[in-house]
């Protein structure tokens, strides 16, 4: 079988304050290895769902262990000229952005890529190396540059070059020069993440967060340049999307989000298999992303759990997702 290109991993977050009475459910590490993921039924202990991943954390799990283990050697990957995507899908509250951004004690995938950005440039004896950031908002399958103001942020459209790259037109791409300027980028355009909703909160568990670091390697005395990007998506929550009421507006995002996000199983489940078709063009969110999953890229899906026992269905859910993309 084909090589993995799109690891899958899994993350247990620990229960919460409210969530202290709920019976919840335990997830395990099975004996099997780490990289099996365990579910019992908390109806009949004798049936236990087994799910083998590439790697799992439970609810004690660090910010730190996930990175140091799957995320920073993508760094040298990227370094190496390549374009490497690290995703986050789960139900809304299974922790995807406390994976991907984290907070100020405990910070996610976001702000330790860019620090280890840094510090390999720091490093790095080439004439010259730079570094830049964009950041977009896939939301009811139309793109928002978040780097901008929204009042001025029109749709961005998706545009196919002579030799068949897809780019979005007109994204900003800013130059970096410190952490401490993507850190000030980054909390103004995390404001910016709103698209017309009343709460930010709900926004964005509606809308997939696509944030890109771009390096430039230029080697003036052999005239070769060089260019890696990562890619680190908060993917909007997976959660059913059935609905009862008739909101046009949440019809809309679900059935954005439904179909982005199954194409987006499809494609990396097609990757995996190396099959020569992939339903990229299926969604906007996997057209974008066409670059960074084809080729020689390669990418990690982490998919975030709950551990309540109202998210029961959700966890299998979003644990069958994830074995079928293999
Ligand atoms: P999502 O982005 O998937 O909707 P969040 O990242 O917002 O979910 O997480 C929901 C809540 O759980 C937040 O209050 C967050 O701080 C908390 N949380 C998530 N993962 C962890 C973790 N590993 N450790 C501690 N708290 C967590
Ligand atoms: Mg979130």
């Amino acid at each position: 079988m084909a090589s993995h290109k799109i690891k899958i991993a899994a993350r247990l977050r620990p229960r919460l304050e409210n969530e202290l009475d709920d019976e919840g459910i335990t997830i395990a590490r099975s004996p099997g290895g780490p990289s099996c993921i365990s579910v019992p039924n908390p109806r009949d202990t004798s049936q236990v769902f087994n799910f083998p991943l590439t790697s799992c954390y439970d609810q004690s799990s660090t910010q730190e262990e996930i990175f140091e283990q799957d995320v920073r050697p993508l760094i040298d990957v990227v370094y190496s000229g390549v374009t490497v995507t690290v995703f986050a899908y789960g139900v809304t509250s299974s922790g995807k952005t406390h994976t991907m951004q984290g907070t100020k004690a405990e910070p996610g995938v976001i702000p330790r890529v860019v620090e280890a950005m840094f510090l390999q440039k720091a490093s790095l004896e080439r004439s010259s190396v730079e570094l830049a950031v964009s950041y977009m908002e896939i939301y009811k399958d139309e793109v928002y540059d978040l780097l901008v103001n929204r009042e001025t942020a029109p749709k961005l459209p998706v545009r196919e070059n002579d030799v068949g790259q897809v780019f979005v037109a007109n994204l900003t791409s800013l130059p970096l020069a410190s952490v401490e300027e993507f850190d000030i980028l980054y909390s103004r355009a995390s404001l910016h993440r709103s698209v017309g909703a009343t709460n930010l909160n709900r926004a964005s568990s509606r809308s997939h967060a696509v944030l890109t670091l771009e390096v430039t390697m230029t080697d003036s005395a052999a005239q070769k340049t060089l260019t890696g990007k990562i890619n680190l998506v908060d993917l909007a929550g997976s959660e059913n999307n059935k609905l009862t009421g008739n909101d046009p507006t949440r019809m809309a995002e679900s059935a954005a989000i439904n179909k982005s996000l199954s194409v987006l199983g499809q494609v990396v489940h097609a990757l995996n298999q190396g099959a020569s078709r992939i339903p990229y063009r299926n969604s906007k969110l996997t057209r974008i992303l066409q670059d960074a999953l084809g080729g020689s890229s390669v990418g990690l899906l982490i998919c975030n759990l709950a551990p309540g026992i109202k998210f029961r269905q959700d966890t299998l859910n979003t644990l069958n997702f994830a074995v079928r993309t293999k």
